[in-house]
């Protein structure tokens, strides 16, 4: 049966109409599945600290709820001529978001970036400071963990390709920038930056603010010297946690005393002769004034570390 021209118009129009549909519904789709990557969807407030120092605080629970939320907390120096930013977060999409929040407060370029410690969650970012050609400075044996032991959350890792073995300063013009090397959480590889002219202290994950800290690769005791000597040094400075809110010194007392609520904890498991299996089992309550902390999913692996470095020496 032949169609009339009418009916081939007809065909045409609904055809079009439904590819028309299918693109409205799949572009739907996609945005819903990818909404665009802003401060707000990765979990972030951008915080002013003095002239030219920020910070991106995240507001996330650990495990975060989706890939592209930032777990750690970032920071971006402003000095004459140029800018040095601090942990670009954990993977390429959240670098770009920071890179592109530097390139709405300034036109001088990134000339620095640090990384804090090797864990994933403030180095998957690096790939995209590598795209850019920007130097990433890191301390001690950096580029070996994260190169062994990042994998499994950072198949393909972007080392630094600056190592630092001591205490260091940058400048940015006239604006110092402090880096010391500091013991404690991860191995050898931790790093602090202070801005003396702004009296802000960048601790990394030396410091966690109201959160379980992650100490498995850390020395609680090491650790514990370190809050103790920060808390002499900075007194009246400003503290931007690798994780958790801007704070003060009262943060590294509050971090200084569970780190030391684990250790008295692990001499009791000691005094009792408590195998590991029935010390966790023993402490798995989280105790009252820790009630309201975050990173809760921490709390089992921090009383083993306990266990291991405390009750069985
Ligand atoms: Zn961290």
């Amino acid at each position: 049966m032949n169609k009339t021209r009418w009916q081939k118009g007809l065909g045409f129009v609904i055809s079009a109409l439904i590819s028309l549909l299918i693109i409205i519904g799949w572009h739907n789709y996609s945005t819903a599945q990818n909404p665009p990557l802003t401060l707000e969807t990765a979990s972030l407030s951008l915080e002013k600290l003095a002239t030219g120092v920020y910070a991106l605080i995240s507001d996330t629970d650990y495990p975060p709820t989706n890939e592209n939320i930032a777990i750690c907390n970032a920071g971006i120096i402003i000095g004459d001529n140029g800018v040095l930013v601090i942990d670009p977060f954990h993977n390429e999409a959240l670098g770009n978001l920071l890179l592109s929040e530097v390139k709405k407060l300034t036109d001088l370029p990134i000339k620095y970036v640090v990384n804090t410690h090797f864990h994933f969650d403030h180095t998957g970012g690096n790939k995209a400071i590598k795209t850019q050609a920007i130097p990433i400075v890191g301390r001690g044996t950096i580029r070996e963990d994260m190169l062994a032991r990042n994998l499994q959350y950072d198949p393909n890792p972007s080392p630094p390709d600056l190592v630092v073995t001591d205490d260091s300063k940058i400048w940015l013009g006239d604006r110092e920038i402090q880096l010391k090397a500091v013991e404690g959480h991860s191995g050898g590889t931790d790093i602090i930056a202070y801005i003396p002219d702004a009296n802000v202290l960048f601790t990394g994950d030396i410091l966690f603010n109201k959160r379980f800290p992650f100490i498995a690769d850390g020395n609680i005791k090491k650790w514990q010297r370190t809050l103790f000597s920060l808390r002499r040094n900075y007194q009246d400075s400003t503290f931007v946690p690798g994780h958790g809110k801007i704070t003060d010194k009262s943060s590294l007392l509050a971090l200084n005393n569970y780190l030391h609520k684990l250790e008295w904890m692990a001499l009791e498991w000691k005094k009792l002769g408590l195998s590991e299996e029935e010390a966790i089992n023993s402490a798995e309550h989280i105790p009252d004034i820790y009630q309201k902390y975050r990173f809760k999913a921490l709390y089992p692996s921090n009383l083993k570390t306990a266990y291991q470095q405390i009750t069985m020496q």
